[in-house]
């Protein structure tokens, strides 16, 4: 009889372990979700002289933010200077041309890269769409001399910047490949 009840008292903490293991699985997952991991705010200032941290690194916008909906196209050639020169944005999102409602809510959204860069939505839409486009044939990229090329001349909506196919971080470059590269952010 007491070896039967025994029995039955092992077999019922071992559903009430196993329940609250899931639980506490479900849990850390909804909490990993929720936060940037360490290690990827850590990489948020890569290689950049700009202290700010919480910009995607290809064109500057503030993540989460995103671009604002009453935005204009920037003809600002001081700041066009600054971003590219300066702050080293390449493709600086004050300056896009025909911006959709669709690229505003994509702005809005965060990827983050396997090497741990940070992007916004519309520059990851770029990058994909322009690399399917391309498919392998990309044509080999020609190194601007800022010095030499007036800043205010270069078309910064020009794939070569807006869509580069490698990360734009400084010291990493890594070819930004591969359906799984990029992932969302939830926050
Ligand atoms: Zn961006
Ligand atoms: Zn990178």
């Amino acid at each position: 009889m007491d070896e039967i009840r025994r029995r039955e008292q092992e077999e019922e903490d071992r559903r009430v372990r196993s329940r609250s293991n899931m639980a506490n699985k479900m849990k850390m997952t909804q909490e990993t979700k929720a936060l940037i991991p360490e290690e990827q705010r850590n990489m948020f200032s890569n290689g950049f002289s700009s202290k700010d941290t919480s910009v995607c690194i290809l064109c500057g916008v503030p993540l989460v933010e995103g671009i604002p909906d009453d935005f204009e196209t920037s003809t600002d050639m001081e700041l066009k200077r600054k971003l590219v020169v300066h702050d080293k944005f390449m493709s600086p999102w004050q300056f896009t041309k025909n911006l959709t409602t669709a690229d505003k809510d994509l702005s809005r959204k965060v990827f983050f890269g396997r090497c741990g860069h940070v992007y916004c939505g519309r520059c990851i839409n770029n990058i994909n769409r322009y690399a399917k486009q391309k498919g392998k044939s990309r044509p080999k990229k020609k190194k601007t001399d800022l010095d030499k090329v007036g800043v205010e001349h270069m078309d910064l909506n020009d794939p070569e910047y807006s869509a580069p196919n490698r990360c734009v971080a400084q010291d990493c470059k890594r070819l930004l490949t591969g359906n799984y590269f990029f992932r969302e952010l939830y926050v």
